[in-house]
């Protein structure tokens, strides 16, 4: 397998992400890539496709291999040398009501309960067009992965894992995450493949979308030698994916930095490109959320994300104090909800928050970091950058970078609560012990976001629109390509991304697009 990275993902070094570096495939010589994805400039001319598919991922695959089943001619233009695009990544946490195996587990579930529950926890800010297509037919999806041999974990489906619980238990996801999807989908794909119903173009990089009267016709795509190869094809469906590994298009159409690395290479938001250049819009920007805190491998922006410290009250109690920059707390470490705690973290400057503690709570509490023992929690301190130990806390703060005067008088505020017992600032429960015996710890921890909130707008059809509704003729959008700001709209909903980009991708392929079968 090839492991190098194309020049236009170099930025997201392979060497970062363990999984990536083995699973992102990608060649930077032009006439290498050719001959491994075997195909060449001839294989072009004159084609022309029922379907071209912008995207070998989630969402796409499932539309190929039902676009294809339908006797369509189907090309998958795929900028890696592999298929299955964020899958590789993703925890493949998924959410479907009414599926068989709630059924064998006497689970009573409907779609209109999940879509109660997806507008109850995202505050009614999701489409609520695109949340029913997708979760009236989640069942189908979940069920067809199953029959392909979709192995949930054994205690699945269950209510909830570090987003806002469901009401029932919907939500349910195989041991190897996303990969336990792709698993399952893959020799699908393959097969149709290997029968010519199906052909994928590996290593070219879709950049731009053939307009004639106003509609679609095509893809032009490029070769890393900025060799540009057309595509003609009666449908375009975009299911390239997010912007999440751009820092650059995060920032401009979210208005947050991107502080993680920790996305699909290959989601450079190119989609968003091609289908803005030919009329369409975005949405969901004012949706912009961020996971719960994490801690960086170092003080770089975007960094990657190391480990986390457990800040879920259901798993561990909070010991310790959150403050932001400024030295204050600014939510109640032990409130239950996590929504609740990430949307307060969002509004902290730089989303940044530091854990602070002295060396009665270290040694008292229970370890609170993910995957570390107590040894190396004691070596981080020693050297690791967002790790800070000192014998006084205006020393800490300097070291963490976090204001001294307002850290002080937020520990003293802090302790002064803990005696009494009550905590008028935020409501906290658990303050088991206070922040007084030298010496002191502070973890610096970052909000960030692996998803992209911003949107494509697309109808009910998944065609994609112009502002005023209008579809442009034979372009179609499904994957991250409409933003969580649309499916789980300002909060995170338990896999109501991976599961309506392999459902839209499915019904887009089995009947949405309209293909000559
Ligand atoms: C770490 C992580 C964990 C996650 N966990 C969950 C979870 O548990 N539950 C959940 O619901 N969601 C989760 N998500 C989000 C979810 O996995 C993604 O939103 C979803 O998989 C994206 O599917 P997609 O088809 O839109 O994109 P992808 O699966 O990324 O597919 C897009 C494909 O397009 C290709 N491509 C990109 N640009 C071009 C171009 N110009 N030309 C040709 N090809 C191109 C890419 O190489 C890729 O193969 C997670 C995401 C991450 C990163």
């Amino acid at each position: 397998m090839n492991t190098t990275t194309a020049p236009w993902a170099a930025q997201f070094s392979a060497a970062e992400i363990d999984r990536r570096a083995l699973l992102i495939g990608a060649s930077s010589a032009a006439a290498g890539l050719a001959a491994q994805a075997g195909w060449s400039r001839e294989t072009n001319a004159a084609e022309a496709w029922d379907l071209i598919i912008v995207g070998g991922g989630t969402a796409g695959l499932p539309a190929a291999i039902f676009g294809a089943r339908r006797g369509a001619k189907v090309l998958i233009i795929e900028a890696s040398l592999q298929i299955g695009g964020t899958l590789f990544l993703s925890t493949g946490q998924m959410s479907a009501a009414g599926t068989r195996l709630q059924k064998e587990k006497g689970i009573q579930d409907s779609a209109q309960l999940h879509f109660d529950d997806v507008l109850r926890i995202s505050r009614r800010t999701v489409r609520p067009e695109l949340v029913r297509l997708a979760v009236d037919n989640a069942a189908t999806t979940f069920d067809w992965l199953m029959e392909n041999g979709l192995k949930p974990l054994p205690e699945h489906p269950i209510l909830g894992a570090a987003h806002e619980p469901y009401s029932e238990r919907r939500y349910a996801w195989g041991p190897e995450g996303g990969m336990s999807i792709l698993e399952a989908i893959e020799p699908l794909v393959l097969a149709e493949e290997k029968k010519g119903s199906l052909t994928i173009k590996r290593g070219l990089r879709a950049r731009e979308l053939l307009q004639r009267g106003g509609a679609v016709v095509g893809v032009r795509a490029e070769i890393d030698s900025g060799q540009m190869l057309d595509f003609e094809g009666r449908t375009v469906l975009l299911a390239s994916g997010g912007y999440a590994s751009n820092p650059k298009m995060f920032y401009d159409l979210s208005g947050y930095k991107q502080y993680g690395n920790a996305s699909y290479p290959y989601s450079q938001g190119d989609g968003y490109t091609m289908a803005l250049a030919v009329g369409g819009f975005t949405r969901g920007k004012e949706n912009y959320i961020c996971g719960s805190p994490r801690i960086m491998a170092s003080t770089d922006e975007p960094a990657v994300p190391e480990t986390r410290w457990i800040l879920f009250p259901e798993r561990r109690q909070p010991w310790e104090i959150q403050v932001n920059a400024r030295g204050q707390r600014y939510v109640a470490e032990d409130n239950p909800s996590v929504d609740e705690r990430e949307k307060a973290l969002v509004q902290q400057h730089d989303m940044r928050t530091w854990l602070v503690f002295d060396q009665a709570i270290f040694d008292a509490a229970p370890l609170g970091i993910e995957g570390w023992d107590k040894t190396r929690l004691i070596e981080a301190f020693k050297s690791h950058p967002v790790f800070y130990k000192a014998d006084t806390l205006a020393e800490l703060a300097a070291k963490s970078g976090v204001d001294a005067a307002g850290l002080q008088a937020t520990v003293a505020r802090y302790n002064s609560a803990q005696a009494k017992g009550v905590d008028t600032d935020f409501a906290r429960k658990h303050m088991p012990l206070p922040i007084q015996k030298a010496p002191f710890y502070a973890v610096r921890q970052q909000g960030m976001s692996v998803s992209s909130t911003v949107g494509i707008g697309v109808d009910e059809k998944l065609r994609v629109i112009r502002s005023g509704g209008m579809p442009i003729n034979g372009l179609y959008a499904a994957g991250e390509i409409l933003g969580s700001g649309q499916l789980m709209g300002k909060s995170a909903v338990g896999g109501m991304m991976v599961t309506p980009a392999l459902t839209f991708g499915r019904l887009l392929g089995q009947s949405m697009l309209p293909l000559r079968a």
